[in-house]
């Protein structure tokens, strides 16, 4: 039985793993390497396996870092099952519909470059309808629900409370009479987060991958987000401004939208003063209003649909996105990208990222070389789309928004083994977080490897 680390080792993307194990080869998510060139580069590597072989794939949330490489590996002649449960599979086929655009845009781009250059021009490394060949091999398995995959192997999805949908896996395998059972952590949520219940403990393993994002670092206290964002509406509402919130579309956005929907149950929002601007984020968003079982028990008792209320407004089309430009009132503007690299976000920065009345409001990650992070250090002038802006709006951050566990919640869910396992792998994390999750497991007696990328090794 062999294990090898595709992906994700020693560093946050790409999460992929190949287990060889009863005869099978069977992949463990096929996700994009994101952030720098040098780490962008390697989706255009082949695969270090062949995509004919892998029998079937086991996919734990819809996240790119996860998933945004299976139209490349159907691609390239994959064509088992890919098995995931019911809404990864929804968020999973908008997010890759969404990613081939975003892709077939960029090489078109890169490619005018190219050719001034007298290089040859390079094929996207993705259409749409590889995307669609792929949708087309999805099986959904609900939680808890044990599933065959093959002669002595059986899997298991356990909720992993990271975003909607998103699973731990459990597999066992059977090999000349012996079963080895594996535990693949996927990512983990945070606990007592209003959204999603905590992530699964799991009773015995005998070898686990632990991601590892936030290995080596804490969050600040959860309970504190919400008032911590109607104090930011107050204030920019005051002012008589608009908040500008650069949002993921998926997760992130739906937690804003429910502690919106809080603030307008309490009677603080004027109406018609939200506005949703991204046409993928409002497709997650109905995603997560038909997935309503997926959630926590307290939020369903809290709201029947807690992403969606009176003063929310969806603007779907392009025209409906530009008349924020010369919107009369106070308003908060939910726009995609998170980061502020693409996406309506841009437009609404260009209008309105130079008066002192508005607010910008980060609440998620901003990578190192992104806008959002050059804006968030303090610059008093960006340049963007061709021309320079002035930084006067305020400038704000609520870090406590994160869909991962901290350092404490990654060894409480390792210590919630029953059995200790024989290894602890240590993935999907900076090569920093891993080993520092690395030294306080081993502080607590673990057995732990940090694995390099493309290693592989024998699971006895
Ligand atoms: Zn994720
Ligand atoms: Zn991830």
């Amino acid at each position: 039985m062999r294990l090898t680390f595709n992906g994700a080792a020693r560093m946050v993307t790409g999460s992929c793993y190949l287990l060889e194990a009863a005869g099978k080869k069977i992949l463990i998510d096929c996700g994009m390497f994101q952030g720098a060139k040098d780490i962008n580069r390697l989706n255009y590597e082949p695969f270090g396996f062949r995509p004919k072989e892998i029998s079937c794939l086991l996919l734990t949330h819809a996240h790119i870092d996860h998933s945004g490489l299976i139209p490349k590996l159907v691609k390239m002649g994959f064509r088992g099952r890919i098995i995931a449960t019911p809404p990864t599979i929804d968020l999973a086929k908008i997010m890759l519909e969404d990613s081939a655009h975003v892709n077939e845009d960029d090489t078109m781009h890169e490619n005018k470059r190219r050719l001034r250059m007298g290089l040859p021009p390079r094929e996207p490394l993705f259409t749409i309808r590889d995307v669609q060949a792929a949708s087309r091999l999805f099986r959904p398995v609900p939680y808890d629900s044990p599933c065959n995959i093959g002669d002595g192997l059986q899997m298991t999805f356990r909720n992993a409370g990271h975003i909607l949908g998103s699973a731990i896996i459990e597999l066992s395998a059977t090999e000349a009479g012996k079963t080895r059972r594996l535990v693949f952590s996927g990512d983990l949520g945070q606990w007592d987060t209003p959204l999603l219940d905590n992530p699964a403990l799991i009773g015995g393993a005998d070898y686990v991958l632990i991601e590892s994002t936030y290995g080596d670092r804490l969050h600040s206290a959860v309970k504190t987000r919400g008032d911590m964002l109607s104090e930011v509406v107050d204030e920019t509402f005051r002012k008589g401004g608009k908040l500008l919130i650069p949002s993921f579309a998926v997760e992130r956005t739906q937690e804003l939208l429910y502690y919106l929907h809080g603030m307008a149950r309490d009677r603080e929002l004027p109406a018609e003063s939200v506005f949703l601007d991204s046409p993928l984020a409002i497709d997650a968003t109905r995603i997560f209003s038909r997935n309503m079982n997926y959630f926590s028990q307290g939020l369903r008792k809290e709201f029947t649909d807690p992403f969606g209320f009176r003063n929310l407004k969806y603007l779907r089309t392009a025209q409906e996105s530009q008349t924020m430009n010369e919107y009369p009132k106070p308003c908060m503007i939910i726009a995609g990208n998170g980061m502020c690299t693409g996406g309506r976000i841009r437009y609404h920065l260009k209008y309105h990222l130079w008066k002192p009345e508005n607010t910008l409001l980060f609440v998620g990650y901003q990578a190192e070389g992104s806008l959002g992070r050059v804006i968030l250090e303090g610059a008093d002038v960006v340049r963007m789309m061709g021309m320079e802006v002035a930084v006067k709006a305020e400038v704000r951050q609520i870090d406590s928004f994160s869909s991962h566990a901290d350092s404490k919640e990654l060894v409480r869910w390792a210590c919630g083994f029953k059995e200790r396992p024989k290894k602890m792998f240590i993935v999907h994390g900076e090569e920093s977080s891993s080993l520092g999750l690395e030294k306080t497991l081993q502080g607590l007696g673990f057995e732990t490897h940090v694995p390099v990328l493309g290693e592989t090794v024998e699971l006895k």
